[in-house]
């Protein structure tokens, strides 16, 4: 295959330009997709700016990748060439140990993230293992389904893992790029939803994403008469909450469960734990099992992200406007490699 381009970052804090590479022989178990459009998600930031202190320059952001294939590796049986696939934060795990083997490919501790030490999606093409390649459903629109598949799953798994009731009350802390989807999710699941945000300005909107409740995260007395109430509770942000009052909130047996990268330790105290049986959990992505059950059940029930376009080409304007806090609610990249 010939060399690929794609827009990559030096050093941290520089700025995408264009940027070639050699992706050498297609191994035996990878796919080579033609990307279409790719989501820009927080992680690519953190990634571009090295915040978790793993970045491997150049980066080459774009995990959120939907295009199709033009090449399959010589053991590569369950896809061919032609074919529209997602390709998300993982492009390959070990396939061996203990979690991959239970289908756990998530939780492999040898999972490759696309775009730390590999070269992701904001590119003409890129390259995953064939088993992280999902399928897309027919009747999904390709055009906005990529930040489903890092964002997406995200909020997505819980509901799996946990298995989350749709007799149970579930609050949304953070209405952003992972919170307005989980909104969509845990509505189309059946539960009662209630979202926490601090922006009266998205108050409408994530009643618009199905939240059957919108309360300020910022006022004390909203957060006090959801004392005990909720079953399940999923924080998106990033930012450091007034934890305590949050798990004030959580129904006996209720569980606080993280997604969002926050880089402060979250104290809580124990009694409020022990006293009701509450549980504080978190967990990456998703499975590529679970991949393909959200996109089916996105599918069905009509689940897209809001998305914000850009031309690929224009990638440090969309990066900006990620930095910004403005996007709405997420931002889709279309590769514009002429
Ligand atoms: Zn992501
Ligand atoms: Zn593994």
């Amino acid at each position: 295959m010939s060399r690929i381009r794609a827009w990559a970052a030096q050093a941290a804090g520089q700025p995408l330009a264009p940027f070639d590479y050699d992706p050498g022989p297609l191994a035996a178990d990878d796919v080579e997709v033609a990307v279409e459009n790719c989501g820009l998600c927080h992680s690519d930031l953190s990634v571009l700016n090295n915040e978790w202190m793993n970045s491997v320059y150049p980066v080459v952001p774009g995990h959120e990748i939907v295009g199709r294939i033009v090449a399959v590796g010589s053991q590569v049986r369950h896809l061919r060439v032609g074919q529209r696939v997602g390709v998300g934060w993982a492009s390959d795990s070990c396939m061996h140990c203990h979690s991959c083997m239970s289908g756990d490919h998530n939780l492999c501790n040898q999972t490759q993230a696309v775009i730390i030490g590999h070269h992701g999606g904001f590119a003409e093409r890129v390259r995953s293992h064939a088993a992280w390649a999902i399928p897309l459903p027919d009747g999904l629109d390709a055009a906005s389904a990529g930040p489903l598949l890092c964002g997406g799953v995200t909020v997505f798994t819980p509901f799996v893992e946990f298995d989350v009731k749709p007799t149970d009350r579930v609050g949304v802390v953070g209405i952003g790029g992972l919170g307005h989807m989980a909104v969509k999710f845990a509505r189309a699941w059946g539960c009662e939803v209630t979202a926490f945000t601090s922006s009266p300005s998205k108050f409408e909107e994530a009643r618009g994403f199905g939240a059957h409740h919108v309360v300020s995260s910022r006022d004390s007395a909203d957060l006090a008469r959801l004392a005990s109430t909720l079953d399940f509770l999923l924080v998106t942000v990033n930012v450091p909450m007034d934890w305590n009052a949050l798990v004030a909130t959580l129904a006996p047996k209720g569980r606080l469960h993280v997604v969002g990268a926050v880089l402060e330790p979250i104290p809580v105290n124990a009694f409020d734990l022990i006293g009701a049986q509450r549980s504080i959990s978190g967990s990456p992505i998703g499975s590529p099992a679970t991949i393909a059950t959200m996109l089916d059940f996105a599918a069905r029930h009509d689940i897209l992200p809001q998305v914000e376009r850009f031309p690929m080409s224009r990638v440090n304007d969309a990066l900006a406007h990620l930095e910004s806090g403005k996007a709405r609610y997420r931002i889709v990249l279309d590769a514009d490699f002429a």
